[in-house]
């Protein structure tokens, strides 16, 4: 029995509206599964008979998105419920569309419920939360799996990643997210399969990334990714210096991120791709550049050129924004102005809207056995030191504050916060 409690008002909302007008309307995916693992979901996701047209019908503040796949986001303040038409599998029908290769590049095919769960990808993600009657139906085993801690694909694996590679990248971040086991006939095809990433939009692919390592469990995804091979399709750069990697100190730099992730995360920190990328392409930035600098160039030059190009050839790959790169950039950029300890240069860094990022990074050199501590201890003392330098830094690197409009006395049924 899964308790409603534990579904968020407006999912509750949106299911009863769709019912009320006489659709079907179920809870599924990763939130029932969590709330039956007694987890918080991350989000709801809605599945109805209702047609992408007839649900913004039903819903005012109603977007529809996405070409692949034709959903509709419901809308209130920060929260969006994806609301999805029960789909079919299909293979080659009006509306779904497929390479030679048999993966999906279109999938608008409406079907029943039973035809939405076996289209789903694991077992365990394909359970139905009734509306109508608060029952959870299993069409696909996902209860017994639940039990099992098993993550077991729905039908044939092989015909499965090939449809959509990223399963296997989902395989692994459910994996490691709740100690399941991927069941053998699931596991056996990703070393063979990997390389279908390859084709993988790249854009898609960041926004995989982001939830592989920014989902509180990054430690066990990395190793697992590490296991799998699966790596080198998505930071080629960083799988080859792995290989390469004699004394350890990569592969311990990046597990060290990887932990201070996961415990910044556990802690509500914020947490961002920049730092990350900082860490996964320090190695392959650090090579080339040494490279630039046999051939003339000054450190700081070396830093900068080699930084701009592993970074173009890593979006190749897997996008990854300007806004984050120029970030990563800077980290990397700021490492040789930390070890000048003496004159003003030290008391400007502080100042310098990527100097904590970049003393963190230092310290995470230094604990993966880079010989900087005295150099991390000295910034450490130095920061005590200069409190007012650094809070007026932190206060400059403050958004402007918008102006607040007063909150009305008494806010009319149906108005802000219930805008659906
Ligand atoms: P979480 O939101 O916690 O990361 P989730 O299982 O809800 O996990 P979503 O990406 O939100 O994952 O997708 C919602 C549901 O949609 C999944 O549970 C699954 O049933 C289905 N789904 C998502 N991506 C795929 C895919 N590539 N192939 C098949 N089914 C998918
Ligand atoms: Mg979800």
């Amino acid at each position: 029995m899964l308790s409603r409690a534990g579904i968020s008002e407006n999912a509750l909302k949106v299911l009863y509206r769709l019912k009320d007008a006489g659709y079907e309307a179920y809870l599924v995916g990763g939130g029932v599964r969590d709330l039956l693992l007694g987890r918080e979901p991350k989000d709801f996701d809605v599945a109805t008979d209702a047609h992408p047209e007839q649900i913004k019908e039903v819903f005012r503040n109603c977007r529809l998105i996405g070409r692949r796949f034709r959903l509709a986001h419901v809308h209130f303040g920060r929260e969006i419920i994806e609301v999805a038409t029960f789909r079919a599998q299909h293979t080659e029908a009006e509306d779904g569309e497929m390479t030679e290769e048999g993966r999906i590049i279109r999938d608008n095919v409406y079907g029943t419920v039973e035809d939405d769960a076996v289209r789903r990808d694991f077992t365990v993600n394909a359970l139905y939360y009734n509306i109508k009657d608060f029952s959870v139906v299993d069409y696909a085993g996902g209860v017994e799996d639940l039990e099992a801690g098993m993550l077991r694909l729905i039908g044939d694996p092989d015909v499965r990643y090939r449809e959509d590679a990223v399963r296997m990248l989902r395989a692994v971040r459910f994996a490691a997210k709740l100690g399941f086991r991927i069941h053998p006939d699931a596991e056996a095809p990703i070393f063979e399969l990997g390389h279908l990433l390859e084709d993988i939009a790249a854009a898609r692919l960041f926004e995989e990334v982001l939830k592989l390592f920014m989902g509180g469990s990054a430690v066990q995804t990395y190793e697992l990714l590490c296991h799998y091979d699966l790596l080198q399709y998505l930071f080629p750069q960083t799988a080859e210096a792995l290989d390469n990697d004699q004394n350890g100190f990569f592969h311990a730099l990046i597990l060290r991120a990887m932990e201070n992730t996961d415990i910044r995360i556990a802690a509500g920190k914020p947490v961002t791709p920049a730092f990350l990328y900082a860490v996964l392409m320090w190695m392959p930035m650090q090579r080339r550049a040494k490279e630039l600098r046999r051939e003339g160039m000054t450190e700081v030059q070396s830093i900068c050129e080699a930084g701009g190009e592993v970074l173009v050839e890593q979006s190749r790959h897997v996008v990854f924004p300007k806004r984050f790169s120029l970030q990563t950039r800077e980290i990397w950029q700021l490492q040789p102005r930390l070890k000048r300890t003496t004159g003003k240069g030290p008391l400007r860094l502080l100042e310098h809207p990527r100097f904590r990022a970049s003393y963190d990074f230092l310290l995470l050199r230094a604990e993966a056995g880079e010989p900087h501590q005295e150099l991390c201890d000295w910034w450490t003392e130095f920061q005590v030191e200069n409190p007012d330098v650094i809070a007026q830094a932190a206060s400059r690197a403050m958004p402007p504050k918008r102006a607040r409009r007063r909150p009305r006395k008494k806010p009319p049924a149906g108005g802000p916060g219930e805008s659906a």
